[in-house]
């Protein structure tokens, strides 16, 4: 069975082709600048990278750029669209309507609109992704929507409440849902399988750690806390993001400086985290360098993410009365050897120990255990893969629809 998968942005759209069998990705790529002049395709076909100008004016095009990509040319992989099996799409938001991996119907696509406003970058965008592929696939292929809050739904309203008035919750459905659910879902259940346990007997902390990062508390394999809350911005410092603040920094800014709602987003979303810190610079490697060559606002932001990280990490074990793993994965997670270490050995307290020489092994898509074989608390480096995930819970469904033989 071979699946594609779609995470469709604003202006961009990417793909992957995965055959289930041996769950192998066949191709992969991403149209961006969707609806510009300038418009672009980059693909992958064989370990081998191309790139070419074309123009698409939406998500429509972008996907008979695709369909072009899969089916003709040099770098073709299958001879038709008819080869492809189901489709898995990646959703931001599922609010509180869905709680786990659903196939596309009119009514769930009407669902997804109306959480629009809690997740306006990118819902109206999978929805037109969804649309260009029924009309490019007509409505027989099956399509899977895979959300990423979902795998988030377990936590306990304690977790998820803000401390704001009740009826803004009931009016408007304000509440903590957690982003990365299908990367946090994925390396906490391969964490269980290297440890050769059973989920439901683990305490995991799962660190998604990226431009975008969030840390999650995984009880028997069943989601109690994470640190991102109603949208992506919540958490500890990002690339571009603040993550949680004292609300009256907010009220207080745009009072001094007159920011509109829209500018005070920009600035909290954007211009924060560890560029606003840094003065610039958002890429991990960059202020790592900096940092090392002595420049002290890149020290700054980069212990200040150190140390957000430890605090999470801190209270989620607070709040599983214990951990038994604690688990690296993103781009930061699945490369930064400083970082893990420095979180390792401020755990030692807890009984966690550290292998530096696995620690420098695992780098560039390459996992491992960096604590030690008498640490008490495992440490992983798990390069995350949420497209896999996207295509297993496809494959699942569409199987109930069109037999497992297909
Ligand atoms: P992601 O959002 O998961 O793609 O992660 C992007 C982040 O990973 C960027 O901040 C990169 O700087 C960071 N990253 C990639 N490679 C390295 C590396 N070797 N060391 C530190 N950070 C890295």
């Amino acid at each position: 069975m071979k699946i594609l998968v779609i995470n469709a942005g604003s202006s961009s759209l990417k793909y992957q082709l995965i055959d289930m069998n041996g769950e192998v990705v066949i191709a992969k790529g991403i149209c961006e600048r969707v609806g510009s002049e300038d418009s672009s395709f980059e693909g992958k076909v064989n370990g081998v990278k191309y790139e070419k100008k074309v123009p698409m004016k939406n998500h429509t095009e972008a996907f008979l750029v695709v369909e072009k990509e899969l089916t003709q040319g040099e770098h073709k992989v299958i001879n038709s669209l008819s080869e492809i099996s189901a489709i898995g799409h990646r959703v931001v938001q599922g609010g509180s309507l869905f709680k786990e991996s659903t196939l596309v119907t009119d009514e769930v696509i009407a669902g997804i609109e109306s959480l629009c406003d809690l997740a306006p970058l990118h819902n109206p965008a999978h929805i037109q992704g969804i649309n260009a592929c029924r009309e490019v696939f007509g409505k027989d292929v099956p399509e899977v929507v895979v959300f990423d809050n979902a795998f988030h739904s377990t936590m306990p309203p304690e977790a998820y409440m803000y401390g704001v008035p009740y009826e803004y919750y009931q009016k408007y459905k304000i509440r903590r849902y957690g982003f990365h659910g299908t990367s946090h879902r994925y390396v906490s259940g391969e964490c269980a399988k290297i440890m050769g346990k059973d989920i439901k007997d683990l305490k995991i902390i799962t660190c998604h750690l990226g431009n975008g990062s969030s840390i999650t508390a995984v009880e028997g394999g069943k989601v109690v806390d994470t640190s991102m809350g109603l949208t992506p911005l919540d958490g500890f410092i990002m690339g571009t993001r603040s993550g949680n603040l004292d609300p009256s920094v907010v009220t207080y800014l745009q009072e001094k400086e007159g920011w509109t709602p829209e500018q005070t987003s920009e600035i909290l979303n954007k211009k924060s985290g560890v560029y606003g810190i840094s003065g610039g610079l958002s890429d991990d490697r960059d202020i790592l360098k900096a940092a090392s060559e002595g420049n002290e606002r890149a020290e700054l932001a980069k212990e200040m993410l150190w140390y957000e990280i430890r605090k999470y990490i801190g209270s989620y074990i607070a709040v599983m009365h214990g951990v038994d793993a604690i688990v690296f994965t993103g781009g930061i997670g699945e490369n930064s050897q400083p970082l893990r270490q420095n979180i390792c050995e401020n755990f030692a307290y807890i009984g966690v120990t550290f292998n530096p020489e696995e620690n420098k092994k695992a780098i560039r898509g390459q996992g491992g255990e960096i604590s030690g074989p008498d640490s008490k608390i495992k440490v992983y480096v798990i390069p995350t893969n949420e497209e896999l995930m996207i295509a297993r819970d496809t494959k699942e469904i569409a199987e109930k629809i069109l037999g497992s033989d297909k």
